[in-house]
């Protein structure tokens, strides 16, 4: 086969959600029937139409296959899935004779329907996207099932563009997947590679058919050392798979990119292997070096596709720099072309769209932005720094506004994290806090509380969507606020919970308000990116030292506390949380932000606690999330995290009981952090898993107060007493009763009240019950 010459610049793959969230508006007007599924087409054929014209219109439509052909209607794990025929035999009955799915099926697989669950959805490594994950059997019928990338391929073909059709790599897709339910124990999906490749095969011959010159194949899986199947077998599959498909002979060429981290060991199967180019990670990774002689001269035949520009944060950063390792990636091979380090899904569309941002705006650089960096840094490759000095210098230029801009440096902030001693990170003696504890707050065994919200009304909502446009003013916003605060602990009365909250319908978001509320924080008009499906989130900005200009949750806390003579939780975001959910700044190690975090909370935490809160819960659901993918990374990590929790928190009396909230129910790898976190009391989701993270929370040596989830809150269902009775009883069998504390999985926030009040009333039944017998 020829080749055509690798474009010199290009994307990973782009947003897909669109800039004024088009995409989500359209397949949520689809799921309420308000459109059809041919208008749900057209809609997304418009929108790739935009992203193609607009991406030409940025410097990518100069060669071809430049332009990624990335869309998905949902989730790109699901498309791979769908294309290759692997439907979990529950959905059966939504595919056609040719093996495949129409719209609605495809969204079914997704949101499940009746009794059929949705395929589970997991974190797409250390991103704040969501993927869902394939369940693979030895039932599993592979077989080209779905020709959507090629229709797309077709339909950029007729609008004048050769694009680069993207697709999941079929090592990544089975090693993300699950064994099916029909699968033996100890089935691993891997073990399907030799029935895959042949789809993968046909698909490649369909888009060569079609005039594809190249194929993207992402397969970041390689990166990523918590995957539980071995390396020697992750490597044997990825030599497997990339010798089957290179020796091919009708297919565009291969370009194998490998996001989120180094390739590692990886690299020289790959560089050994018949694929085209090869994509490095050169902003988590660091340009390879010491590779052995082989490696070295089969990679120097090879495109090096070098991911030089970050895909995922929004600093316009040192573009020069960026030039420099393009420039290093030479010596690498004769032919390196630019592309960003990951798809640019993590990032907002336009900068240019936000307008209320003043001097910040100038040292941001969303989706766009980021890829007339990429065409700045691959014309300064081709034609010698001179060539796009004016560019250099502007980006230069805009990076030291930033680092000598008032704010970004703080010297208060940074007197006081400096001057922070080993006694400021612990609370001391764990069984003295127990007893002071048990003499200040009157508890029955088995307290029953809730994890922080009540259900977000559309009324709440409505409330502060007219504080925002001015119709309402702030003293009656609050007014509003304080009525619902008061039905929520009247409610919570009345079912007969012991530790109340207030609800937090205040909140719009449980990042976002603290951002709003602390300085070195931004917030963005249009910044939305997916995180997963229809669902977007706007992550605030985090430019500057933080600082806590007032009290935030004081007045609300203390509020809620006077309605009633039950305790009420003072409620919390933690340092990590935050972090993992904002877009954080790349001019310092992430633990010095969390320190400056956890000092602004503590403080927040001390008023609460004089202010008479006597329990306070700081929720950390993003610990787990922000773990790096690789084991060398993890220590440190769990270090600062863990420092900047208990920093937070340490301030405190013995008396005063500080709670967490773990929002995930695979711990294996941060359970001992978890004991270090030395909260009093730690809430974790474990419904979904019938109770099974008890006893692994139990067995290593954890030995607080824990509080296992008894009702999953992610679906409208009502469970019955019996039911929760059950998983009490279970998690009695490795949780004393003294220690074991009753609450829902999660917040209600995305709950209807019916509902709530439903479960929680027979949350309460199943607590009396289990009482009655302990
Ligand atoms: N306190 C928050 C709430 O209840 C916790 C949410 C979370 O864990 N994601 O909404
Ligand atoms: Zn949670």
């Amino acid at each position: 086969m020829t080749t055509t010459p690798f474009p010199s610049g290009t994307i990973l793959g782009y947003p897909r959600i669109g800039p004024r969230r088009e995409l989500k508006q359209a397949v949520e007007a689809f799921w309420a029937g308000s459109i059809t599924a041919a208008e749900l087409e057209q809609r997304a054929a418009e929108l790739r139409a935009a992203t193609r014209g607009r991406l030409a219109a940025l410097g990518l439509g100069r060669e071809d296959a430049a332009i990624p052909e990335s869309f998905s209607f949902y989730d790109q794990v699901l498309d791979a899935a769908v294309t290759v025929g692997a439907v979990p035999s529950r959905f059966g009955h939504l595919v056609a004779e040719d093996g495949s799915l129409d719209l609605a099926g495809y969204f079914t697989l997704a949101r499940g329907a009746g009794d059929n669950l949705p395929l589970e959805m997991t974190k797409w490594f250390d991103s704040n996207y969501h993927y869902l994950v394939p369940e693979i059997g030895p039932e599993t019928e592979f077989r080209l099932a779905g020709d959507r990338l090629v229709r797309e391929f077709e339909e950029a073909k007729a609008a004048g563009y050769l694009t680069r059709p993207v697709i999941v790599g079929p090592v990544t897709f089975l090693l993300l997947a699950k064994a099916s339910d029909e699968a033996p124990a100890g089935f691993e999906p891997l073990s399907r590679l030799d029935d895959l490749l042949p789809v993968y095969a046909e698909l490649l011959a369909r888009l060569h058919a079609a005039g594809a010159t190249w194929v993207q194949l992402d397969e970041p899986a390689l990166v990523n050392e918590s995957i539980p199947v071995s390396r020697p077998e992750q490597l044997t599959a990825l030599a497997e798979a990339y010798r089957v498909l290179g020796a091919e002979t009708n297919r565009p060429a291969l370009f194998v990119a490998a996001p989120y981290g180094a390739l590692g060991d990886a690299l020289p199967v790959l560089a050994a292997s018949a694929v085209e180019a090869i994509g490095l990670d050169l902003v988590r990774g660091t340009l390879p070096s010491g590779l052995d002689p082989e490696t070295a001269a089969a990679l120097a035949t090879k495109t090096v596709v070098a991911g030089v520009i970050d895909g995922h944060n929004i600093w316009r950063g040192d573009l020069a720099a960026a030039l420099d390792v393009a420039t290093a990636v030479t010596a690498l091979s004769p032919t390196v072309s630019v592309s960003s380090s990951t798809s640019l899904l993590h990032l907002p569309h336009d900068a240019r769209e936000e307008t209320k941002l003043g001097q910040l705006g100038n040292w941001l650089a969303f989706a766009d932005q980021k890829v007339g960096q990429i065409v700045t840094v691959a014309e300064g490759l081709r034609g010698g720094r001179a060539a796009v000095s004016a560019e250099l210098d502007a980006a230069a230029a805009a990076l030291a506004e930033r680092l000598a801009a008032p704010g970004v440096r703080d010297a208060a902030v940074r007197e006081r994290a400096a001057a922070l001693s080993a006694a400021d990170y612990d609370r001391g003696d764990y069984a003295e806090r127990v007893a002071a504890q048990e003499a200040a707050i009157d508890l029955p065994l088995l307290p029953t509380t809730t994890i922080g919200s009540f259900p977000q009304t559309s009324d709440i909502r409505r409330a502060r969507a007219r504080l925002n446009s001015g119709v309402l003013s702030s003293t009656e916003y609050e007014a509003l606020m304080k009525e619902e605060i008061g039905r929520v602990i009247a409610l919570q009365e009345q079912i007969g919970l012991d530790v109340l909250v207030h609800g937090e319908p205040e909140r719009n978001d449980m990042v976002q308000y603290f951002a709003e509320n602390l300085d070195g924080f931004a917030v963005t008009e249009h910044g939305w990116v997916q995180s997963y499906g229809s669902r977007c989130t706007r992550p605030s900005l985090l430019w500057g030292d933080v600082s806590r200009p007032a009290p935030i949750t004081l007045d609300w806390a203390v509020y809620a506390q006077s309605l009633t003579a039950k305790p009420v939780k003072g409620m919390l975001t933690g340092p990590v949380t935050i972090l993992a959910w904002s877009f954080v700044r790349d001019d310092q190690p992430l633990g010095e932000t969390a320190t400056q975090l956890a000092l602004a909370l503590r403080d927040e935490i001390a008023e609460l606690e004089g202010a008479g809160i006597g329990i306070i819960q700081v929720d950390e659901p993003a610990l787990r999330e922000l773990l790096p993918l690789k084991r060398a990374d993890h220590a440190a990590y769990l270090d600062w995290s863990v420092d900047s929790f208990r920093l937070a928190t340490a301030g405190v009396r013995p008396e005063t009981q500080i709670h967490t909230h773990l929002c995930y129910s695979e711990f294996g790898e941060v359970i001992d952090a978890i004991g270090r976190l030395d909260a009093d009391v730690t809430s974790v989701e474990a419904a979904r898993s019938r109770m099974e993270i008890v006893d692994d929370i139990a067995s290593s040596g954890f030995d607080h107060g824990i509080g296992p989830g008894v009702y999953d809150i992610h679906s409208p269902r009502v469970p019955g007493v019996a039911e929760m009775t059950q998983l009490l009883e279970r998690a009695l069998q490795a949780v004393p009763g003294r220690r074991l504390w009753v609450n829902p999985d999660c917040g209600l926030k995305t709950r209807g009240y019916q509902e709530t009040v439903e479960s929680l009333q027979n949350m309460l039944g199943a607590t009396r019950a289990v009482r009655a017998t302990t």
